[in-house]
């Protein structure tokens, strides 16, 4: 038991029992030359290997669902098929249903398609955490109808991420970056109540800056979320950048941006620039905030990462994270894919494979697939 969650242990023994397992195996695909989709990167498929192999050890009669991609109904590109087939090489003939999401009715949470699932089951588990923020079947309505457990992954994050919402150790640091404040609030507003320093960059932290006086040239500005930037500052833990870095709002910027140099500006961005980075300054001022953290949580790129220009700050912030002795936590797709692509997925503590879910769950202190665990059938 984790935070109140049945863990696998908790299922009582499993010979010869059927288990539903809801794993997360969203995986990216690739076309080969010769027109056959593959997996791209199995990386999400090894990980639900530790809840697959345990069950299977038990004598349980394991059956694999997931949603695959985003279909607007029954999708033949975005079939189960090339997941099932990577799968076979590790388990030759293990069942895996067609993408979840073919059903309207499970992301509709429909009562009639979670029994449809659960039939024929003895148990389930939920193995996929990235997924249990959302209402939908196959997370919160078939354990309602079936004794039901948290998988190895999903008890994982839980564990870790959870130690960030009961008893982190001071002073508990947190960076936030990535795109926009209005994706972020709630999390920035929590984050501010619990940390003893919140350090802000990325395309966000320019609603912040303008929130604190700055000129931000033709920088990334949340108009309408000033206010609530204000009332962020006025906790006085929050640490704005002191320098960007910065290209002409003519630039092409991103994955195939052009080649001019970003130019650093210190306290302000000037008409005609876009801030896309944080500077060196900021650099050296978010790692002396850093260097005596004993609990540290990462969320969001420093800058417009996917460009090599932009690249800086998050891999400094990277480095400062993981040269760092205390717990350290760091979740968030864009955050994890930054962390992979600088090849330092194995300095941290923990990081998390929940994308949107890890953050709402540290925003909420729950989520609605967990609490539905907590409050399956009767084992
Ligand atoms: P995560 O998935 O880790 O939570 P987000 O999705 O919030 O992160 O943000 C990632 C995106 O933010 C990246 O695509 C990055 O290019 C963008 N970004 C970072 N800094 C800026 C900036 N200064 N201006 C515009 N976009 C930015
Ligand atoms: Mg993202």
């Amino acid at each position: 038991m984790r935070r109140g969650i049945p863990e696998l242990e908790d299922l009582g023994s499993l010979q010869g029992r059927r288990v539903l397992v809801r794993a997360d195996l969203n995986v990216p695909l690739a076309t080969k030359p010769d027109g056959a989709v593959v997996v791209a990167d199995d990386f999400r498929l090894r990980a639900s290997r530790p809840t697959i192999d345990w069950l299977r050890a038990q004598g349980a009669e394991v059956v694999v669902a997931s949603h695959l991609g985003r279909p607007k109904g029954h999708d033949p590109a975005l079939s189960m098929a090339p997941v099932r087939e990577a799968l076979w090489a590790w388990y030759p003939g293990l069942e895996v249903m067609e993408n979840l999401r073919f059903d309207p009715r499970e992301q509709a949470n429909d009562p009639g398609f979670a029994e449809e699932l659960a039939r024929g089951f003895d148990a389930y588990v939920n193995d996929a955490f990235a997924v249990s923020h959302r209402r939908h079947a196959s997370i919160v309505g078939v354990p309602a109808l079936l004794p039901s457990a948290g998988g190895r992954n999903l008890i994982e994050e839980v564990a870790s991420l959870g130690v960030l919402l009961s008893d982190p150790e001071h002073p508990y640091v947190a960076i936030v970056g990535g795109a926009k404040v209005s994706d972020k609030l709630g999390l920035l507003e929590r984050l501010a109540e619990r940390v003893d320093r919140l350090l802000v960059g990325g395309g966000l932290c320019f609603t912040l800056l303008a929130a604190s006086g700055w000129e931000v040239g033709g920088s990334l500005v949340e108009e309408e979320l000033l206010a609530a930037a204000r009332r962020l500052l006025d906790t006085g833990k929050v640490l704005l950048p002191v320098d960007v870095r910065a290209l002409k709002a003519s630039e092409p910027f991103g994955r195939d941006g052009g080649t001019a140099e970003p130019l650093v500006f210190v306290q302000g961005v000037p008409e005609g620039y876009r801030g896309l980075d944080i500077g060196p300054g900021t650099e050296a001022a978010f790692a002396r905030a850093l260097e005596s953290a004993r609990t540290v949580f990462w969320n969001g790129p420093m800058g417009v990462f996917e460009d090599p220009r932009l690249r800086g700050g998050t891999e400094a912030v990277a480095r400062m994270v993981a040269a760092c002795e205390g717990y350290r936590v760091v979740g968030g797709g864009d955050s994890a894919a930054a962390l992979r692509m600088l090849g330092m997925e194995g300095s941290v503590s923990h990081l998390s494979t929940g994308g949107g879910a890890a953050l709402d769950y540290l925003e909420h202190g729950d989520l609605v697939g967990l609490a539905a665990l907590r409050h399956s059938r009767e084992q």
